[in-house]
């Protein structure tokens, strides 16, 4: 009988690519995949240090595991993977009591096979939990075809960038996912022939800052020459990417997303915060003042594009006007949707080493609500607006919900529900919106 494996992730969109990618490995080494640790020969644990809390929840399903050893005597190897690996290396080996059996870093995972192979092997030869341990930096960022195991039928993933130079004070990302490593154009466009090739309709490239782009096999080709390649890929409708900088968006790459119609209307652009002072402290060198024009010129090439943003707010030093500020400037832009968190030190990051943590707990909840409140307005406000309109939608799954429901996603990204059947899903509809929230739209296909 096969082996199983179990991955589960925490984190972003490149965790979530991480472990699609992991799984393609235990695939090849003869795993098959289970969605129970109960049932699991080896349990990855993809982690996600970017938010407080990472290193205690890791620790929290570590115990659950070790639970499930005394309570069912039912014992897989277990691998930790990730960002919290990276950062805590062999202390998770200690802190977890001996129940991770292999601590793999970012940019080691192409070991991951190896690794749980001599946990395995440590094992039969009756070394109990000793931990296999590879945290090795690599700047060798190419990644053969054929093995990634995609979790979305419509929607591929696909890496253009490792890493990060910028340093920004308050994230540890430079750390965790090392410096920026660009990969091969040819091998991007080849991986996205292939999604198309294997049915994928939609392409999302991948990296910390996908407009610092330079193909290191095509000398002058940069992020725009980049869409320009992957647009010419027969089958691919939709091409998404995540994230810009804004201090790398330039008039080129504004006039490709003119120019090239499957890329879609819709741009995460994030700001942190609204205030040139805390920005300043922030390290993103850019102020509120050519956000806001950055904005302007987006908006007057492309009409109607739908903005989405990161914020931070109780960033070491906010007073309550630079909080004023992050409120004006989210009335200002109009964002379609907002990530925004509570500030908290991350390790080894400038803002840790430097910048005490001086916003109250207390404080930094009252600014949360009152940004998501207002927020929630805006993004009602935009959703209204679509009533009675006809959205093309491109269909990707079921609804979460309800069973007769399908779910996907305007070329602006909201998010459409609509009734229908199962397969739909991969095809574009055009249905009539009639009725709207928040967090997404419902309507029926015309
Ligand atoms: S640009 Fe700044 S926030 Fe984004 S990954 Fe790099 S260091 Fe982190």
């Amino acid at each position: 009988m096969a082996r199983k494996y179990l991955i589960e992730t925490f984190g972003c969109q490149m965790n979530v690519h991480d472990s699609e990618r992991m799984a393609g490995l235990l695939e090849q080494a003869g795993y098959e995949a289970t969605a129970d640790a109960a049932d699991a020969d080896v349990v990855v644990i993809n982690t996600c240090s970017v938010r407080e809390r990472a290193e205690e929840k890791l620790y929290t399903r570590l115990g659950e595991l070790r639970q499930l050893g005394i309570e069912q005597g039912h014992d897989p190897i277990v691998a930790v993977a990730g960002c919290v690996a990276q950062q805590e290396g062999d202390a998770i080996a200690r802190r977890s009591d001996g129940v991770a059996d292999v601590i793999v870093g970012t940019q080691a995972i192409r070991h991951l096979p190896v690794l749980v192979d001599g946990a395995v092997q440590g094992r039969e030869r009756g070394r109990r939990r000793a931990a296999v341990i590879d945290l090795g930096a690599c700047d060798d960022v190419s990644w053969p075809l054929g093995i990634t195991r995609r979790s979305d039928p419509v929607k591929a993933y696909v890496t253009i960038i490792e890493g990060c130079n910028e340093f920004c004070s308050f994230c540890v990302v430079p750390y965790t996912r090392g410096h920026e490593r660009m990969r091969p154009k040819a091998d991007i466009v080849a991986e996205v022939r292939e999604a198309a090739a294997s049915g994928r309709r939609e392409v999302q490239l991948l990296g910390q800052i996908v407009n610092h782009y330079e193909a290191p096999d095509d000398p002058g080709c940069d992020f725009t020459g980049l869409l320009e390649a992957v647009h010419d890929v027969d089958g691919i409708e939709r091409i998404r990417f995540a994230s810009p900088h804004p201090r790398h968006v330039d008039a080129r790459f504004i006039e490709a997303m003119v120019q090239l119609p499957k890329i879609c209307r819709h741009l995460h652009l994030p700001v942190q915060s609204g205030s040139t002072r805390v920005l300043t402290a922030m390290r993103r060198r850019y102020t509120r003042d050519s956000y806001l024009t950055l904005v302007d010129q987006i908006r007057r090439a492309l009409p109607g594009v739908a903005l989405s943003t990161d914020m931070i707010v109780g960033f070491p030093g906010e007073t309550d006007a630079d909080f004023d500020d992050t409120l004006s400037l989210t009335a200002a832009v109009g964002f379609h949707s907002m990530f925004s968190f509570k500030y908290s030190e991350r390790p080894n990051t400038l803002a840790e080493k430097r910048l005490p943590d001086d916003v109250p707990d207390e404080e930094k909840t009252r600014r949360i609500v009152a940004l998501q409140r207002l927020q929630r307005e805006i993004q009602s406000g935009l959703n209204e607006r679509l009533l009675g309109q006809e959205v093309t939608v491109l269909v990707d799954a079921a609804s979460r919900r309800r069973g007769t429901e399908l779910s996907g996603r305007t070329s602006s990204n909201v998010v459409v529900n609509v009734p229908g059947p199962a397969e739909w899903i991969g095809r574009m509809i055009s249905v009539r919106v009639e009725r709207a929230g928040p967090h997404s739209i419902w309507g029926r296909v015309v």
